[in-house]
This record gives C-alpha cells, sequence and structure tokens, in this order.
C-alpha cells in the first residue's frame, strides 16, 4: 500500500534527478517518536513512522514537498527566524498535504484492489 502511495507520489509530483529512497522507520532510528517523518538531504531519503494509512499519505507527501524543494532555501528561512510552524516550505507542504491526500488515498485504495482480483 505505503508503496503505491510512494509511485503515486513520483507520478503527481515528479522527481528532481534521483527519486528518494524510502523508509518506514519502526525503530526511530532516523525520527523521534514526536516526528511524523523527516525528508534526509544528505541521504536523499524519505523517512517516515509507522502510522495509519492516512496519517502516512499526509506524512508522504509532506515530505516529497521537502525533497523537491531547494535545500538552501529550506536553511537560510530556518536561519532567518521561521520556526517548524512558520517557515513558508512547512506550511506549503502542510496545505499540499491536505489539499491532495484524499485523490492519493482514492488512487491507491483502487489500484490495490485491482492487484487483488488479478492475484484470485
Ligand atoms: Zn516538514
Amino acid at each position: 500500500m505505503l508503496n503505491t502511495v510512494y509511485y503515486w507520489c513520483i507520478l503527481k509530483y515528479g522527481v528532481k534527478g534521483t527519486p528518494p529512497s524510502f523508509h518506514v522507520d519502526d525503530e526511530f532510528f532516523y525520527i523521534t517518536k514526536s516526528e511524523k517523518g523527516r525528508f534526509l538531504h544528505e541521504e536523499n531519503k524519505i523517512v517516515i513512522k509507522r502510522d495509519t494509512i492516512t496519517e502516512s499519505i499526509k506524512t508522504l507527501i509532506h515530505e516529497w514537498q521537502h525533497y523537491l524543494q531547494p535545500k538552501d532555501q529550506f536553511e537560510t528561512l530556518y536561519n532567518l527566524g521561521y520556526t517548524k510552524e512558520t517557515h513558508p516550505f512547512e506550511v506549503v507542504a502542510e496545505l499540499i498535504a491536505e489539499r491532495d491526500w484524499q485523490e492519493c488515498f482514492h488512487w491507491t485504495t483502487l489500484s490495490t484492489n485491482k492487484q487483488t482480483k488479478k492475484g484470485t
């Protein structure tokens, strides 16, 4: 299911060079328990915590936006005093996640059902 969400993100938002790798962090190796997810610029890796499908979709879409956003500007704006709540890149990522998660949910549900039918 989450792999399908990942492919939906590629189709919907596109890639910037190499597609990011994707990892569910059950051990909280990359993220803290209070975080939903994180995009690791250096490793080009999206990490999310295990959650409901709805939350997972929202988080993956959110982190995908960070993957597409320019890294240097991300840091510059944080250095100017923006916080996690006010940083324009965070606000945009959250708006896109809220706008698109249902579309992604329907698409992945349809795709997953088709695959199941093929298998029976
Ligand atoms: Zn974010």
